[in-house]
């Protein structure tokens, strides 16, 4: 599809084509790593507090409030925060801000599939580096000049985890590239590399309330870096929308950050869940990847992925199949409450043929 009317540039895009919302009907959701708890309380009543006239004002441009929340928890200034529209949108705006030079900028080749989208919608030019037969980033692998790296830790859809000594190394051997290390599941038992922002003026992380904070629905991201970074990304910011973020998302945002408790509970019981899953499907066949995130990545020695997809399908339970090369045999498990997890091995075991 085309038409004389577009850019040019519209009829060469391959957008992101982001997992099924189903529109009604009962699912077992398990394929865009939600959270599957409620959002902390105060952030719903914050939401819902804010929700009076003074809507009919525009919100903070800057977001003061929320990036000192953020900045007071991480242990920086809020100039070394941005915040956005959810951390694609930040992730976007990091694209556009650091890698339009003239060497490539370096991605896994199977990590987040939205990195290559944003690379052909700002024509920047991109390098796939394989990642190793166990599916690890391997850093003596990106050795090439490059205008920067991206990749996501742990990375999605595997769930593993790089350590912080890989990153630095990283860090080191780039110090004229930004190293974007996208930590949307950083919550669920990897450390940060917010420590090192210190120390090297090429670091940014993206975060997400999506995943960890169970606030997909609201939209907030923001990126955490030496504030010469943020500045780039608030030039962005302020040459595209200068208000991302509204006064319901910001208001969620900041109960939702300052209410540590929640996250610690939660993020604790998701971890466990996994590391129980991760058992029970070793015990039915499955060849799982260790996971630092609310996902499992799997395989089955018997059943091809898509025809597990498939079934599981067909009995109201949705996980995520990437038709992609190297792991088209993998299916991707978010990580559920215990009653998703009983659904899901019931149907399992209905398939794989055990009853
Ligand atoms: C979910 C996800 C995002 C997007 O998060 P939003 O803040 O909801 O836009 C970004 N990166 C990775 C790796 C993700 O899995």
């Amino acid at each position: 599809m085309t038409s004389v009317l577009w850019s040019p540039i519209v009829s060469d895009l391959d957008p992101y084509i982001p997992g099924e919302q189903p529109k009604e009907g009962e699912w077992i959701k398990l394929n865009t790593n939600e959270n599957p708890y409620a959002p902390s309380i105060h952030a719903l009543k914050a939401i819902q507090s804010a929700a009076e006239p003074s809507l009919r004002l525009y919100p903070d441009p800057e977001s003061e409030q929320l990036k000192r929340s953020i900045a007071h928890i991480e242990g920086l200034t809020p100039d070394q925060v941005f915040v956005g529209n959810g951390s694609d949108e930040v992730l976007a705006h990091a694209f556009f801000a650091f890698f339009q030079k003239d060497q490539p900028v370096l991605i896994p080749d199977i990590t987040y599939s939205f990195y290559p989208v944003y690379c052909r919608l700002w024509k920047i030019d991109y390098r796939s580096i394989p990642l190793d037969d166990e599916l690890r980033i391997r850093i003596d692998d990106y050795a090439m000049e490059a205008s920067g790296v991206v990749f996501a830790n742990p990375n999605a859809p595997t769930g593993r985890y790089l350590p912080l000594d890989d990153i630095e190394r990283l860090l080191k051997r780039y110090p004229q590239s930004v190293i974007v290390v996208d930590e949307a599941y950083i919550a669920f038992g990897g450390q940060s590399a917010s420590c090192l922002i210190e120390n090297y003026p090429n670091l940014l992380i993206i975060r997400t309330f999506s995943k960890s904070h169970a606030l997909a629905g609201l939209r907030v991201g923001y990126a955490l870096g030496d504030q010469l970074l943020i500045e780039a990304l608030n030039r962005v910011k302020n040459s595209f929308n200068s208000y991302p973020l509204d006064r319901l998302a910001t208001a969620g945002a900041i109960a939702a950050i300052e209410d540590q408790n929640w996250l610690e509970e939660v993020a604790s019981r998701i971890m466990k869940l996994r590391d129980d899953l991760h058992q029970a499907l070793s015990d039915r066949g499955f060849d799982v990847i260790p996971s630092r995130a609310n996902f499992l990545f799997v395989r089955h020695s018997r059943m091809d992925a898509a025809v597990i997809t498939g079934h599981l399908r067909d009995k109201r339970i949705l996980v995520r199949h990437f038709r992609l090369p190297r792991i088209e045999n993998y299916i991707r498990i978010s990580i559920g409450t215990a009653d998703d997890h009983k659904a899901l091995l019931t149907a399992l075991d209905d398939i794989l043929g055990r009853r």
